[in-house]
C-alpha cells in the first residue's frame, strides 16, 4: 500500500538520523559537508509524489466532497426507509499503463472548510474537506499529467473542478454535452465552462477508453440524456462498475426506487441493462453517493488493483 510504503520510506530517514547522531555526527552536519554534486534535486512537480507505473489498471476511490439534505422523497424513499440520507461525493481515477482517467470532479475545491450553510443549493449543504488538487498529489499527479476526463454528468456535485482538468481530453457522449452547453445555460456552467476549449472525443453509446476492454464508459440515459457509468475491469479485484448517479442510495437499488420523472427518462432501462452487463462480467455495482459504500471503501491514496 502506498501509505505503508511512505510510512516505511519515513521510518528509515528517522533511522538514518538517528544513526547519523550517534556516530557522532547530526544530520544538518552531514548536509554541510556533503559535496555539491550529491544535492538532491529541486523536485520538477513540488509536494508532489512520484508518478506511479502500474502494469495492470489500478481504481482510486477519491473523497470530493459530502452533501446533506434530510430529502429522500426526491428519490422515491421515505426518511424511514433510507439509512442515512447525507451523500458522500465521490471521484474515481484510473491508472492505465497507457494513460489516466478521471471519472468526475466532486464539489469545487474553493468549497474546503467553508460551512455548508454558505453554498447550500436548491436545499443541498456542501461540505468539502479535502480539495481534489491535494488528493491528487497525494497519489502523485497533477491536473495536467490526466489524460482523459470523463464526467458520469454535468450535475453541480459532479463538475465541481472540471475546468482544472480542460488541459485533458475530455471524453463525453454527444447527448450529455448538448445538455451542457447548447441547451442554455445551466447553474453549475462557471464549474466546467474552460472545457468548451478543451480537445474533445463526443460519442452515442459506450466508450472503450484505453481500447483493450478494461476501462469502459457505459451509456445509462436517464438521470440526465447522457448519464455515463464506467466499467473497470482490475486484476485482483475483478470487475467494478461506478454507477454515477444511476443510483443515488442502495436503497434504490433494494426497493426498485428512483425520482418519479426517471421513470419515463430511461433510468429503469439503463439500469436494467447495466445490472445485465454487471451479471455477464462477474461485476460489482459502486454506488459513489451511498454512505455505507463510502464508508468502506478503500480510500485514496490506498488503491484497487
Ligand atoms: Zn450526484
Amino acid at each position: 500500500m502506498a501509505g505503508e510504503r511512505q510510512g516505511k520510506g519515513r521510518r528509515m530517514v528517522r533511522m538514518m538520523a538517528l544513526l547519523a547522531a550517534s556516530l557522532g555526527g547530526s544530520s544538518v552536519g552531514t548536509a554541510q559537508t556533503r559535496p555539491a554534486q550529491a544535492m538532491p534535486q529541486p523536485p520538477s512537480r513540488p509536494n508532489i509524489a512520484p508518478l506511479p507505473r502500474v502494469t495492470t489498471p489500478r481504481l482510486y476511490v477519491i473523497d470530493c466532497g459530502y452533501l446533506t439534505t434530510n430529502r429522500p422523497e426526491a428519490f422515491g424513499l421515505t426518511r424511514d426507509e433510507v439509512a442515512d440520507s447525507n451523500m458522500p461525493v465521490t471521484c474515481y481515477l484510473v491508472i492505465h499503463p497507457k494513460g489516466v482517467l478521471l471519472y468526475d470532479t466532486g464539489l469545487s475545491d474553493l468549497l474546503v472548510g467553508r460551512p455548508a450553510y454558505e453554498h447550500s443549493v436548491f436545499g443541498w449543504g456542501q461540505i468539502k474537506m479535502r480539495s481534489l488538487r491535494g488528493e491528487l498529489a497525494d497519489i502523485g499527479l497533477a491536473p495536467e499529467d490526466i489524460t482523459y476526463l470523463a464526467l458520469s454528468h454535468g450535475h453541480f456535485d459532479h463538475v465541481g473542478n472540471a475546468n482544472m482538468f480542460a488541459g485533458s481530453t475530455w471524453l463525453t457522449p454527444r447527448a450529455e454535452y448538448a445538455d451542457m452547453f447548447e441547451k442554455g445555460a445551466t447553474f453549475s456552467l462557471a464549474d466546467y465552462a474552460a472545457l468548451a476549449h478543451s480537445r474533445k472525443i463526443l460519442y452515442d453509446g459506450d466508450h472503450d477508453v484505453f481500447g483493450d476492454g478494461t476501462v469502459i464508459l457505459k451509456a445509462t440515459p436517464g438521470h440526465t440524456p447522457g448519464h455515463q457509468s464506467l466499467y473497470v475491469k482490475l486484476a485482483h479485484t475483478g470487475g467494478v462498475i461506478l454507477s454515477g448517479d444511476l443510483y443515488h442510495y442502495e436503497e434504490e437499488l433494494t426497493k426498485d426506487r428512483m425520482p418519479e420523472r426517471e421513470r419515463h427518462s430511461g433510468t429503469p432501462e439503463s439500469r436494467r441493462a447495466l445490472a445485465d452487463f454487471a451479471a455477464r462480467t462477474h461485476s460489482q455495482l459502486w454506488i459513489g453517493h451511498s454512505t455505507a459504500f463510502f464508508r468502506n471503501a478503500r480510500k485514496s491514496p490506498a488503491w484497487y488493483d
